[in-house]
């Protein structure tokens, strides 16, 4: 897939989705990081990132070019086009596009970890769900397990 797949794609999402034609560029950025796309209010155009499609493929893009043409063509008819206006979540709806630039934060993507630190010896548990402190000893020391709270690794 090349910036000229993009831009036909872009133009066919546009024409079936939204019954109104794409006529700026679309582009794909190496640089974007965090987000699937964007879409840039001066010049009009489409950033995607191409990360997002070499993850996680088609659907993934056709996602996030439909969230991104909701900016565009709501920003062009001078509506709503920000996350937080009426317009924008309508629209938004109507094409079944997701609801931010970034659906798939993959390598941001939080964990909760349940901590617990032996009573006896003080070695610490970190496990992805709460133990039964009753059934559960410490692995080292076979002491007793006391919850001490929540973590969240990024
Ligand atoms: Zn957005
Ligand atoms: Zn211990």
């Amino acid at each position: 897939m090349n910036n000229k797949d993009l831009q036909q794609l872009v133009e066919e999402i546009s024409d079936s989705f939204f019954g109104k034609p794409f006529s700026h560029s679309a582009l794909f950025n190496n640089r974007l990081r965090t987000t699937g796309g964007r879409y840039l209010l001066k010049s009009h155009n489409i950033e995607i990132n191409p990360k997002y499609y070499d993850e996680f493929g088609m659907e993934t893009l056709v996602g996030i070019i439909k969230h991104e043409l909701c900016h565009y063509h709501l920003h062009l008819e001078g509506k709503g086009y920000k996350h937080r206006d009426a317009d924008f979540k309508k629209l938004m709806k109507n094409v079944g596009a997701p609801r931010f630039c970034q659906p798939l934060p993959f390598k941001q993507q939080k964990q909760t970890l349940q901590l617990y630190r032996c009573e006896k010896c003080g070695k610490l548990y970190k496990r992805k769900r709460k133990v039964d402190t009753k059934k559960y000893v410490c692995g080292i020391c076979r002491g007793k397990l006391i919850y001490i709270g929540r973590d969240t690794l990024q």
